[in-house]
């Protein structure tokens, strides 16, 4: 069984790439890319030619053959994340060629569903307590709130946030914030993350995701030693010899590589075995799409240590393309799919939809944002 040709689509206008791979046994599998959309475009066109003729059985030697070629151009940004989006694609095909599920491939679940958390940004804050409550009613018992204004102002600024989305999530939720530090010129450093690590304690926060720029190795080696509440980072960071130095300095209590981005589920189990192995939780970011949420799903399943996956509520990508959507269960978790491969079935009209409409894209863009800009 050979891989014969892929099928792009990219359904808004700057982040996201689907991969349909096409094979001359009518299997077809999917993966997807969250980074920009022209680049990963461009890196998909190159590395096309190392896939064609390919075995989508032959998962991890295809992959690493896509990190070796590619190490003179460009490997670790676009180009690692063009290779996440084809190796979810092979693993997607190769367990519909073999009738299994993902999980079953990566070695057997320990649990049949997994804890989601409703994952949203602060802004518009003017509709910040309604959103939490919907999320409620949807089911969802623990919630993750993130981004702008968070770290912009003094920790004073930033208790009024927590405590509004604390108020509104009530007492029963695992609360989690994102403080966006991988967002362009990022201020806070390490004291002023643990004068809020701090303040989130008195809140019940379960963790601080991103309170640093993601490059600080020693800044979040320090931070996760002082702070009274987990530290959680790496969903910028990409390839498992980039995930090493923090998780032998012990620089995060919760890693979150990204399936779309980090190298797909081959390179995320790499990076979750060393992590396990030294007492890190790992919690994917799932900020993307379907496919990267079913692949978390998929993973975490098999993981010793029970965990969360992250469910972006709202977004189109991971709520509208599936024909059978993702649904919570009465424990707040999604169910782990036992159908063949990832066990996702998209709608190519959808995305091609999406594509025609000029859809922005399913947050905020970047080059639309004024408070990106250096100050
Ligand atoms: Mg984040």
């Amino acid at each position: 069984m050979k891989i014969t040709d892929w099928t792009l689509y990219a359904p808004d206008r700057n982040f996201h790439v689907f991969v349909e791979l096409q094979t001359d046994s009518q299997i077809r599998g999917w993966g997807a890319a969250y980074s920009q959309k022209d680049q990963v475009l461009g890196a998909l066109g190159w590395l096309k030619r190392f896939v064609l003729g390919e075995s989508p059985l032959e998962i991890e030697r295809v992959t690493e053959k896509l990190h070796q070629v590619s190490f003179w151009v460009g490997r670790g940004g676009a180009m690692t994340h063009a290779i996440s989006a084809i190796n979810l694609a092979l693993w997607d095909a190769a367990g519909k060629m073999l009738g299994q599920p993902v999980n079953v491939l990566l070695g057997g679940k320990h649990r049949p569903a997994v804890p989601a958390y409703g994952s949203v940004l602060f802004h518009p804050i003017d509709t910040l307590a309604e959103r939490i409550a919907t999320m409620r009613e949807r089911g969802f018992r623990a919630m993750k709130l993130g981004w702008d204004p968070f770290g912009k102002g003094s920790t004073a600024d930033d208790e009024k946030l927590v405590a509004a989305a604390r108020a509104a999530a009530g007492e029963g939720t695992t609360l989690m914030i994102d403080a966006g530090g991988s967002a362009p010129y990022w201020p806070l450093r390490c004291k002023d993350a643990l004068e809020r690590a701090r303040m989130l304690a008195d809140y019940g926060v379960y963790w601080f995701e991103e309170p640093l720029p993601p490059d600080d190795l020693e800044g979040y080696a320090r931070l996760t030693d002082a702070s009274p509440v987990k530290i959680a980072h790496g969903e910028v960071l990409t390839r498992r010899q980039s995930f090493l130095p923090y998780i032998e300095r012990r620089a995060m209590d919760i890693v979150q590589p990204d399936a779309s981005k980090v190298g797909g589920l081959s390179e995320m189990r790499r990076i979750a075995w060393m992590a396990e192995a030294r007492g890190i939780e790992v919690v994917p970011h799932g900020w993307n799409t379907v496919l990267g949420v079913a692949a978390d799903l998929h993973f975490t399943s098999t993981l010793t240590t029970r965990t969360f996956v992250e469910f972006n509520v709202g977004n189109p990508l991971v709520e509208e393309l599936a024909e059978t959507p993702l649904k919570l269960d009465a424990e707040g978790c999604l169910p782990v799919s036992d159908l063949p491969g990832l066990g996702i079935e998209i709608d190519p009209e959808k995305l091609r939809r999406l594509e025609q409409s000029g859809f922005a894209g399913p947050s905020w863009t970047w080059d639309e944002r004024k408070e990106f800009e250096a100050s």
